[in-house]
């Protein structure tokens, strides 16, 4: 079987890896610092080419942008074999309004919420809500779109700024106002093949930029998977409630959901609620959920893209951590081109994986930053404590000026105390 994955992130390059162990497997394009490695008895390679025209078996789609620009239902008219939705199933990612409106439709418990294109009703609606305060943009924004506050005033600027279109250019053109929600976050993927869903191992990712969940918003700074995240019940609990639901509404609507549904939750006192469905895999959550699915993830991905799930993967009694290592000037102003040092050192330490978000190589050959977010650091074992001693770690042999990440990574999860 050969795998097309397309996308150049860490979260392709952890698919990449999954993948490899039972597949041959083309990133498209990957990134240019991402190692050609052969993993098991089968190649990782890259290639320039567009996705339509590489020579595969099975696609699968990292990005949303693909998705929502309908990459899957191109390909699927070539009678190709895809892991990812058409572009009506992924509006629940491209408009959080719709996503709301389909939520509410299949009975969902989520955030209230308006969806306004004018700055008068936005700030009456954000005037009727106790606070916290949300404003989130309708488009995609690269997971950076959502302001969350206790002050009403910034949430009133806020909407300003959006719907002038100055924040966040189109995708801000329509906002979506919403009351603010208080508990733990998870975040639950789970593979559809149309109608039947299996969940892959929860996961909790960590938003901010700074220790103790101060700063900015960014696109995620490390990730956690392990035992007793999330006791096995309350999985349960959300499927039934929050997912089922959802993929029969997306039925009802005539949408033959094939990829993964990523639920982003808060824990609250009342129960689970929705804060949000992506319609890929979560990046970095991939990072950390991936290696804890012990079936054969080539043959679970392809049974959902041809409608036949089979298989029920049950979480490896293992852990992951993700440590992301971000470049100087991240999230505002990413600085590029910094030569990166201790990559091999790192790598060739025990149950560590160093996957490749943004680098490239430079004249010489040697690897430099050329993204954001540059590095995803994974340690493996069989508790948190040990994933996450592993990934600092190799953390700690790896360089570049003005090199970020947090040192609270998983710090505070049941099972991280050494
Ligand atoms: P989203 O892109 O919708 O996942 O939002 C990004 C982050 O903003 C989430 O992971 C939460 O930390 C936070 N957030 C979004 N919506 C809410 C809400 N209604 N209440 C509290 N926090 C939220």
């Amino acid at each position: 079987m050969r795998v097309c994955v397309v996308g150049s992130g860490g979260r392709e390059h952890a698919l990449a890896l999954a993948l490899a162990r039972t597949a041959e497997v083309v990133v498209a394009p990957g990134n240019p610092g991402m190692p050609s490695t052969p993993v098991g008895g089968y190649s990782i390679t890259m290639t320039a080419l567009a996705p339509e025209s590489v020579e595969a078996d099975l696609w699968v789609i990292g990005p949303e942008q693909p998705l929502v620009d309908g990459l899957a239902d191109k390909l699927r008219a070539d009678d190709h074999l895809v892991f990812g939705p058409g572009a009506d199933g992924a509006r629940l990612e491209g408009s959080k309004a719709f996503m709301k409106e389909v939520l509410d439709e299949a009975g969902v418990a989520t955030a209230r919420y308006g969806a306004f294109d004018d700055v008068a009703p936005a700030h009456d609606f954000l005037r009727q809500l106790p606070g916290p305060w949300v404003v989130k943009t309708d488009g995609l924004a690269s997971g950076k779109g959502v302001l969350v506050t206790d002050d009403r005033a910034e949430a009133e600027a806020d909407v300003v700024a959006k719907l002038s279109g100055e924040a966040f250019g189109d995708a801000g053109r329509r906002v979506v106002v919403e009351e603010g929600l208080v508990g733990t976050e998870v975040s639950l993927l789970v593979l559809c093949d149309g109608t039947r869903i299996v969940p892959l191992p929860v996961a909790r990712d960590f938003k901010r930029l700074e220790d103790g969940d101060a700063g900015p918003n960014t696109g995620g700074m490390g990730a956690v998977s392990g035992v007793g995240l999330v006791d096995d019940a309350l999985v349960d609990t959300i499927l039934d409630t929050s997912v089922e639901p959802l993929v029969a509404a997306l039925r009802r609507r005539g949408i033959d959901y094939r990829g993964v549904l990523y639920a982003g939750l808060i824990l609250t006192a009342d129960g689970p609620q929705v804060l949000e469905y992506n319609v890929r895999f979560g990046d970095p959550e991939t990072q950390v959920v991936l290696p804890r699915v012990d079936e054969d993830v080539t043959a679970l991905l392809a049974q959902a893209a041809s409608g036949h799930l089979r298989t029920d993967p049950r979480p490896a009694p293992s852990a992951a951590v993700c440590v992301v290592l971000a470049s100087a000037g991240y999230p505002a102003s990413p600085r590029y081109g910094d030569p990166i040092e201790g990559l091999d050192t790192a790598a060739a330490l025990a149950e560590v994986a160093v996957l490749h978000a943004g680098t490239a190589l430079d004249d010489l050959g040697r690897p430099v930053t050329a993204g954001g977010r540059v590095l995803g650091v994974v340690g493996t074992g069989a508790a948190v404590a040990d994933a996450r001693d592993r990934a600092y770690a190799a953390v700690d042999v790896i360089n570049w000026e003005g090199m970020q990440y947090r040192r609270d990574i998983a710090a505070d999860t049941p099972g991280s105390a050494s």
